[in-house]
């Protein structure tokens, strides 16, 4: 496969882009104070800055590269609240049965009470973003995947109201037009959005309520002083009672305790050409969202003005190149979509997510210092809601835990220090363990 998978007008780059690329921002003079100062300007710093400054707070927010420009602008827009949470959490802990289905209620209510957050947003501020609550699958991978998954439907729908059911075999095609899957889980409170623009309209609504943004400025140093924190960056010192850090998958070493327990992750994404509409409607029918059951997910979804596909996956476990990871995704995409051999790729683009060690994403901090970090592949809801909630952590609940993400340390590992060297043989692992499994499944 050569470079005729490319259309002729391809770039190294989010399609998203096209309709709202990362700006600059210089709103911030050097030494000046605020009350509070965040750190990485994403949907949960965005977030944490909107409610801050609407009740008052004198917010600043500090980011290394343009506004957004991390993954909040390069996401595959796919919003849901509480599948995923859910996911994570049955295959992690150590609890109790009882402690076990506790904490999972309160983990998958407050995972749905974020979706219910970012639509609110979206209607208080009008954001223009093409949120299409069509629902979201997740294509079973085998059938072995399809029986466990029945398992999952009356939790979700008691603890988040997500109108969940599964669609067999039979059903499928006039949901997803591929002859991969067997069956899926459809959840019904769910869609996706066009991730760029609803991260400009949070972006303008935070400016709105009196936050101030300084772009391309990485802070180097965080150090306590009398009364907060100094921040020190190339562009001088800045100085806050109490600092957020919004770093997720770009969280480095500017803060150890966080290094030590994210692990940064990239997972790649490509926009075909505009397809006729026959063709798109052959492939997602419903302009639902979709996920996969396997271990390595792709995962995929109309464009906004359902002209193209948007697909993405982790297509390698090593740094990677665009048109190389375009190229394995697109055998992927045309392994389930043989109807698209032929169609050219117009986008390639990358990003890191943050993973932790219980698979669950975290806020906390005291004494003037937080964070919200963690979204393990799934944040456009969730990020934004603990940005929000960071924030009611100091204004509401004065320290108190605010939400069941909230929940103290973050765990790590004894021999991760922050370098994800073990992450091709893992990743290369799981993959084989995929087709092993879809081969048996086409045995049986
Ligand atoms: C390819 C891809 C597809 C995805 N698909 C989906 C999806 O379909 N649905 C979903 O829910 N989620 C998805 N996600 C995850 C989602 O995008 C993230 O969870 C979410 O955007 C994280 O928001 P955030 O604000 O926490 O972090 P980010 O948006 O990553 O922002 C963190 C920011 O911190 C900045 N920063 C780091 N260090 C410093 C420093 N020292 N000084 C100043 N700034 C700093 C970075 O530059 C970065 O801009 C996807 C992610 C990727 C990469």
């Amino acid at each position: 496969m050569g470079k005729e998978i490319f259309s002729s007008d391809y770039r190294r780059s989010p399609y998203w882009w096209e309709a709202f690329s990362p700006p600059a921002a210089s709103e911030l003079e050097a030494s000046s104070r605020f009350d509070v100062i965040v750190i990485g300007a994403g949907y949960a710093g965005v977030c944490c800055a909107l409610t801050l400054a609407k009740a008052g707070v004198r917010v600043g927010v500090i980011e290394a590269g343009a506004l957004g420009q991390g993954a909040s602008t390069r996401n595959g827009g796919q919003v849901s609240g509480g599948v995923n949470v859910q996911k994570k959490a049955l295959t992690s802990g150590i609890e109790s049965d009882a402690q076990r289905e506790a904490r999972l209620a309160a983990r998958m209510r407050d995972a749905a009470a974020s979706m219910s957050y970012v639509e609110s947003l979206i209607a208080e501020h009008a954001i223009e973003c093409g949120w299409h609550k069509t629902g979201r699958l997740t294509a079973m991978w085998t059938p072995a995947h399809y029986e466990a998954w029945k398992e999952r439907i009356a939790p979700l729908n008691e603890y988040t109201n997500a109108g969940a059911r599964m669609v067999s075999s039979d059903s499928l095609a006039d949901e997803i037009g591929s002859p991969l899957y067997h069956g899926a889980a459809l959840i019904e409170r769910a869609g996706h959005v066009h991730p760029a623009l609803l991260y400009q309209g949070l972006l303008a609504a935070a400016r709105a309520a009196g936050a101030k943004f300084l772009s391309h400025t990485p802070v180097e140093r965080l150090d306590r002083e009398p009364g907060g924190y100094r921040l020190k960056t190339a562009k001088g010192e800045f100085h806050a009672d109490s600092v957020v850090v919004a770093t997720n998958g770009y969280t480095g070493s500017l803060t150890p305790y966080l290094k030590r327990r994210i692990l940064p992750i990239a997972s790649h994404m490509i926009a075909t050409e505009e397809l006729s509409s026959d063709l798109a409607r052959s492939i997602l029918p419903t302009n639902r969202a979709v996920s996969e059951s396997r271990r390595v997910v792709n995962h995929y979804r109309l464009s906004s003005d359902g002209r193209r596909l948007v697909f993405g996956g982790r297509a390698r476990f090593t740094p990677t190149g665009e048109d190389t990871t375009a190229r394995l995704l697109y055998q992927a995409m045309v392994k389930r979509f043989p109807q698209l051999k032929g169609v050219k790729i117009s986008h390639s683009w990358g990003g890191n997510v943050a993973m932790t060690f219980d698979s669950m994403p975290h806020l906390g901090g005291v004494d003037g210092l937080y964070y919200a970090v963690g979204c393990n592949g799934s944040g456009v809801a969730m990020m934004s809601y603990l940005g929000h909630s960071v924030a009611n952590k100091m204004l509401v609940a004065k320290d108190e835990p605010v939400n069941a993400f909230d929940d103290g340390d973050i765990p790590r590992h004894p021999l991760y220090f922050g370098n994800t060297w073990f992450l091709f043989a893992v990743g290369t692992w799981y993959q084989y363990l995929d087709a092993k499994d879809q081969k048996n499944a086409r045995k049986s």
